[in-house]
């Protein structure tokens, strides 16, 4: 059985199907309920939605709901955000298409900020530019620009194609783009930047998923809670950590460890939806229901399992020596108990179970995870090509491939059963890892789109705090009590029902 079975997608197709769309959407005017594709912006969110948003570029277009010409153009506009806004998006994540009423009063200084002279009037640059950004028309210097020839929907997706070397038509087709789509065999430093964004997204709809399909149980409450405690501590992304620091802070009201009353079904439904209201764990936009690193050429392929195969890396290399014992149990212990995946669960275990020795630092985790996905990767190269069921964009390789990290590989053959036989230089893969899961992930990104904003906090993950809200003492104590992995699990089980994380977690410094 493969990841996505149908368990796991019925999951996930709830999930979507519940979950409220964008907050700023809106009808069309000829009575349909057709969201609008282009978000309607003001300057209450215009600064924080281009800030958040994980497109290369952003379009805004400056229009009054009075003027004639503004109603006549918005069809045109609509039809290219089509292309790029939104979870049905053809090409999601590379151009984000946005719009200001400059007749609204509340919007007057956000339009004069961009010198709006005329309507419609569309800009575009980076999204970060415009956060708390200005124009004139005599601006040469300016990464923001004015596109003059955007007045039909052709002439516009022209004009885009032009500027970013393009070829998007509206006759593309979801999952049929290979030429957006990176591939994995070139999987280069600065894609992996931008996979901080499925990270986040993977995150967030695995707790989604937890919650809505209430699978958090007094049995498996404790594996939980440290798993949070570290993804506090050590989550790439710093608006995730401050999410899951306040679910965790209020973790004891919202599944009492005791029994639970009993209510009826439907008020239960409401009760976890509340819970994901009132709990956005990486912020309020996110989940936003499409993959930008993980996106796959299928609908079913790639995604959230790529997205926590990436949270665990990043995880690996970013703890302290004293926490690899720890964070080995709670990822052991989050597949068994929260990943829907059967098979996925049941071989994860079996290479688990062989380990026989508590991890001792960070670098022995890393290479374990590392080599433990290879594993996986070979396993389903044979099995995805015997029943084409992967995605053929992206065919598991044994990673990283010689191009990503040549000083990687000692030596490489081929056995007579046609497999490959590499010969690794451990000591550059950890170097690699480290680079590509610990500063890259974070680091690429924030220099090539954030290095104008250095007050931006929902990036700032250079920082993902040292101290740690898990007792480092309990994991030296599971080190000495047991050589073994079922003894260790015990022993660790035992120390969470003391619960000291709370107080901890307050000495968090940079959550
Ligand atoms: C814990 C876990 C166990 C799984 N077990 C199974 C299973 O038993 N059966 C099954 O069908 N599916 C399993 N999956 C899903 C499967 O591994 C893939 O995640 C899924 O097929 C999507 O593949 P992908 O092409 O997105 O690449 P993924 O394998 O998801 O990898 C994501 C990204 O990680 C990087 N990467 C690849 N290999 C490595 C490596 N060795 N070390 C570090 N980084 C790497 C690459 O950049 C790649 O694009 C599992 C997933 C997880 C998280």
């Amino acid at each position: 059985m493969r990841l996505v079975d149908g368990t796991f997608l019925l999951s996930l197709l709830l999930l979507t199907l519940r979950l409220p769309g964008p907050e700023a959407v809106r009808s069309f005017g000829d009575g349909t309920h057709q969201s609008d594709a282009a978000m309607d912006l003001n300057s209450s969110n215009f600064d924080s939605v281009l800030k958040e948003s994980p497109a290369n570029f952003a379009i805004v277009e400056f229009f009054a709901h009075w003027c004639p010409a503004c109603r006549n153009y918005k069809p045109h506009y609509e039809k290219v955000a089509r292309l790029f806004n939104g979870p049905d998006a053809v090409h999601p994540g590379i151009v984000l298409m946005v719009r200001v009423d400059c007749a609204m009063k509340i919007n007057m200084k956000l339009c004069n900020r961009f010198s709006v002279g005329y309507y419609p009037m569309l800009l575009w640059g980076p999204p970060i530019k415009f956060v708390a950004g200005k124009w004139t028309p005599k601006q040469d210097k300016s990464e923001i620009q004015s596109i003059e020839n955007g007045r039909t929907a052709d002439l516009l997706l022209d004009w885009i194609n032009k500027k970013i070397g393009s070829s998007f038509s509206f006759d593309d087709e979801k999952y049929e783009n290979e030429n957006s789509l990176s591939k994995n065999a070139s999987d280069s430093e600065q894609q992996i930047a931008r996979a901080i964004y499925d990270v986040e997204e993977a995150t967030a709809l695995a707790f989604d998923i937890i919650i809505q399909h209430k699978m958090i149980k007094p049995s498996n409450q404790a594996p939980l809670i440290k798993f949070l405690q570290l993804l506090v501590a050590h989550h790439p992304s710093k608006r995730c950590r401050r999410g899951i620091a306040d679910l965790l802070v209020n973790f004891d009201d919202l599944w009492p460890s005791g029994p639970l009353p009993v209510s009826s079904a439907e008020s239960s439904i409401l009760q976890e939806e509340e819970i994901l209201k009132s709990y956005p764990i990486c912020g309020k936009d996110v989940p936003r229901h499409y993959w930008i690193f993980c996106r796959g050429s299928k609908n079913d392929t790639r995604g959230v399992s790529c997205g926590l195969w990436i949270l665990f890396h990043s995880l690996s290399v970013r703890v302290r020596d004293g926490e690899s014992q720890l964070l080995f149990m709670a990822i052991c212990d989050f597949v068994q108990n929260f990943f829907v995946c059967d098979d996925c669960r049941r071989h994860f275990y079996e290479m688990s179970s062989r380990i026989s020795l508590p991890f001792n630092t960070s670098r022995d985790l890393s290479i374990w995870l590392w080599r433990a996905h290879n594993q996986v990767n070979e396993r389903l190269m044979k099995e995805e090509k015997d029943l084409g069921t992967g995605d053929p964009i992206f065919p598991k390789v044994t990673w990283p491939p010689k191009q990503l990290c040549p000083s990687c590989y000692v030596s490489s053959s081929r056995k007579s059963s046609g497999n490959k036989q590499i010969d690794w230089n451990q000591d550059e893969v950890y170097k690699f890892l480290i680079r590509y899961y610990g500063t890259t992930l974070v680091s690429s990104y924030k220099d090539a789109t954030l290095s104008s904003n250095r007050n931006d906090e929902s990036y700032d993950m250079t920082s993902s705090t040292n101290s740690v809200a898990v007792p480092v003492g309990a994991a030296l104590a599971i080190a000495l009590a047991s050589c073994t992995f079922g003894a260790l699990a015990c022993f660790w089980r035992a120390q969470q029902k003391s619960r000291k994380y709370l107080h901890q977690l307050h000495s968090l410094k940079d959550i």
